[in-house]
């Protein structure tokens, strides 16, 4: 059987968990593999600050938090995309005003974001969808001239980048996942990336449960006490040690994952050419990295036979999100502002293909095989 995802190995992890566990005797977090972490994000992806967290999940919920989200304020989403982009500004009091994404890219429509501002807008939280660049230029010009936040939800798009700048670190907060699903991984985990030295103390507090524990620890403060509302945000050393090794063959695990992704766009353009499917499109000025490789089938339908004979062949593929905004949540929580042209549509025919770091040609060749057998007949 070829599974959707297989967790990316690098080779170092079980000797730097070793090391946490009996050299360092130190498993709580911010030791020394949490601070090799944030100088690797830190320098790699020139940002100002990186804070490992427990997942990009929590880093969302630190950026709603440092936006000073406030009940009644709007924030601006996609419908296309997970709960946890939305959820933690639900969790702030807000609604959700969700516009429709461009059929292109599945990322949200930069031209659509101006006729959802209302006078209630906080942030815009633009997600980079397999880890292909949102059109940051004029998300951010949107957010000068209205006065918003720009947090990116750069889950996916860890080494990508928009005219050679990360991704992550254009708003004014970045958040990036290392789920096992994601290209980069200690399990569960995440990072929040802070472009403007003025939220690092902050966002330090609101990691540490609301305190200056930091502070204290870097001898700025002779007792630590509680200053700010916060929460438990901060991962063991065993997961950042696990993390470290990742980072160490980011170069090569990108590398490997670009050879596959490139390799499913060239075997599969015949059947784009001949009109049975589409392929991603990735604008000149983004550089992805090879998160996800997804086809689109012509409709519902025949995604599901699609899915279906894979299966029968012992493949995973798989579809992706419901959109949120007809979610029984979506419904409670936030409204659609404008027409659905493409969001419903489109996620209908989305179906992703196994990708990850260990598959080998046999495995990727079979696939291929496979797809182009159900589109002969
Ligand atoms: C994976 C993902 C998340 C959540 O990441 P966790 O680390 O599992 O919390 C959020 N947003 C997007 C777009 C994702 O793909």
């Amino acid at each position: 059987m070829i599974n959707f995802n297989v967790p990316p190995v690098a080779g170092n992890e079980l000797k730097y968990i070793e090391d946490v566990i009996l050299q360092k005797h130190k498993i709580s977090g911010d030791g020394e593999y949490t601070k090799k972490c944030h100088h690797w994000i830190e320098s790699k992806f020139k940002i100002k600050k990186a804070l490992l967290t427990t997942s990009c999940t929590h880093a969302l919920e630190m950026a709603a938090i440092l936006c000073d989200v406030q009940p009644g304020d709007e924030v601006i989403a996609p419908s296309f995309t997970f709960v946890s982009t939305v959820n933690a500004f639900v969790l702030r009091g807000a609604t959700i005003v969700f516009v429709d994404i461009r059929p292109d890219t599945m990322n949200i429509d930069e031209n659509l974001i101006e006729a959802a501002i209302t006078s209630k807008t906080k942030a815009i939280v633009p997600v980079h969808y397999a880890g292909v660049s949102c059109e940051m230029d004029k998300i951010m010009a949107i957010a000068k001239k209205y006065n918003l936040y720009v947090v990116e939800d750069a889950a996916q798009g860890v080494m990508s980048d928009y005219r050679g700048q990360a991704l992550g670190t254009i708003g004014d907060f970045g958040t990036f996942s290392f789920h096992e699903t994601k290209n980069y991984s200690c399990g569960e985990g995440g990072a929040i990336l802070i472009r403007d030295s003025k939220y690092i103390e902050r966002a330090e507090i609101i990691r540490e449960k609301g305190t200056n524990r930091s502070r204290f620890f870097r001898g700025q403060v002779d007792k630590y006490s509680w200053v700010d509302v916060g929460s438990s945000y901060l991962p063991s050393e065993i997961n950042a040690a696990y993390l470290y090794a990742q980072f160490e063959s980011a170069d090569l695990i990108n590398d490997t994952r670009m050879t596959i992704w490139n390799r499913y766009y060239n075997e599969l353009k015949l059947l784009e050419s001949e009109g049975y499917i589409e392929l991603p499109k990735i604008p000149e000025h983004c550089q992805h990295n090879a998160h996800m490789f997804y086809i689109k089938c012509k409709d519902l339908e025949e995604r599901t036979s699609f899915i279906d004979y894979l299966k029968n062949e012992g493949i995973m593929a798989v579809f992706h999100y419901i959109p949120l905004h007809s979610a029984e949540a979506g419904l409670r929580f936030g409204r659609f502002n404008g027409v659905d042209k493409y969001t419903t549509l489109e996620s209908e025919r989305l179906v992703r293909l196994p990708l990850y770091y260990s598959m080998t040609d046999t495995d990727q060749n079979l696939i291929i095989e496979k797809i182009k057998e159900f589109y002969s007949k």
